[in-house]
């Protein structure tokens, strides 16, 4: 049997919207991106969407609309993708990492507080997984401090704790749309804030900080100058895009349910077995079941990667911490011991095939073969 790591779910109307796009006349930012940022605005309870490229872009943007540059520090968690903390070092900021909770694996409020000195300016936390951090402990300590909040919330379209979704307790939230991601356009990504001044400045920053965009001047039918207003960067989302991830918003909550079937099946299943252990989440919580990870022995970790993929089931490691890849350790200085929880997660993490075209027999299957490979 062959269990793919990611199958995307994309329909037949998916594809239709797509083509009604290419039939049209206008591929870049245009009618299909204005439609897709209200939809997601109202999906996710806030004022202002803004189409990008990706998440690496929307992080990237929110923190330069908040000012943050050469000399600030920023902090985040070393659990999670380099683009979090290469958005931070492309601002000329400083990534701070601090150490992550054992048992969920996201970003420790007490470790943030401890971690801030007179150059911080901003904190990034990662709901990692789908799991959403402890917003309201976060939100106190940036107001206690003067701090910002940016979201990287590209595992969590749909999450939400303690009555907080993303981008309610924040400045901005950021959301990627990259293949394997709950909705997907390939590439992609999105901003939500509820500051019009935030919004206006990302709106700027995504083209070139143009006074106008293409489709301005389009609607217009007539050539009008144009004037650079700031110098921003090309990292608008294009109507191509939009229109294959219109349909999808129409099926987020129907597939969020099917993958909340598919985590109940895994862990219960995987719950008795010896050695294995899950993240743990958090009462009132609505996890967006975006990965679905185990914690293995980490001296079995690699080798039980590689039994299960030659026995045809794709993995994923979600992530190693990414403090000790090399270019972080070369240019900080970081050294394995400096964040104990993330570094025992990240030497112990596999994530399993998890989307809604796994059938019942493929998840069986899966748990078959990490069980035989566990040697039980
Ligand atoms: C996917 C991902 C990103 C980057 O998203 P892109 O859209 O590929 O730029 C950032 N942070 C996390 C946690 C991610 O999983």
């Amino acid at each position: 049997m062959k269990v793919e790591f990611y199958r995307h779910s994309l329909s037949e109307e998916d594809r239709q919207s797509v083509l009604e796009c290419l039939n049209g006349l206008f591929l870049t930012t245009g009618s299909y991106v204005a439609q897709f940022e209200q939809r997601f605005a109202a999906y996710l309870g806030t004022g202002h969407a803004i189409g990008l490229t990706s998440c690496t872009a929307a992080l990237h943007l929110a923190l330069l609309a908040l000012g943050i540059h050469e000399g600030d520090e920023v902090i985040t968690t070393p659990m999670t993708f380099i683009a979090t903390a290469t958005a931070i070092i492309h601002t000329g900021a400083t990534p701070v990492f601090v150490d992550v909770e054992a048992d969920t694996g996201l970003i420790d409020p007490a470790a943030v507080d401890a971690a801030i000195t007179e150059r911080t300016r901003a904190i990034i936390p990662v709901h990692l997984y789908g799991h959403m951090c402890d917003m309201k402990a976060l939100h106190d300590i940036a107001s206690r401090s003067n701090l910002r909040i940016i979201e990287d919330a590209a595992h969590c379209i749909e999450g939400e704790r303690d009555g907080v979704r993303p981008g309610q307790l924040s400045d901005a939230a950021c959301f990627s749309f990259y293949a394997t991601k709950n909705i997907t356009s390939g590439e992609g990504g999105a901003l939500t804030t509820n500051d019009a001044e935030i919004a206006r400045t990302v709106r700027l920053l995504r083209q070139h900080g143009m006074s106008t965009e293409a489709s301005d001047r389009w609607r217009e039918g007539y050539y009008r100058h144009w004037d650079m207003l700031a110098c921003g960067w090309k990292y608008n989302m294009d109507n191509i895009q939009a229109s294959l991830l219109l349909p999808q918003m129409r099926r987020i909550e129907a597939h969020w349910q099917e993958r909340s079937h598919l985590y109940d099946y895994y862990h219960q299943r995987l719950g008795r077995i010896d050695g294995l252990a899950m993240p743990a989440i958090r009462p009132g919580t609505k996890n967006a079941f975006h990965l679905f990870t185990v914690w293995l022995p980490a001296e079995q970790r690699d080798s039980l990667i590689e039994f299960m993929n030659r026995e045809g089931i794709g993995l994923a490691v979600n992530y190693r911490a990414i403090h000790l890849l090399s270019w972080f350790r070369d240019r900080y200085a970081f050294r394995r011991g400096m964040f104990p929880n993330a570094e025992r997660i990240g030497s112990r993490t596999v994530s399993l095939p998890f989307y809604p075209r796994l059938s019942a027999e493929e998840m069986a299957y899966v748990c078959d073969v990490l069980e035989r490979g566990l040697g039980q």
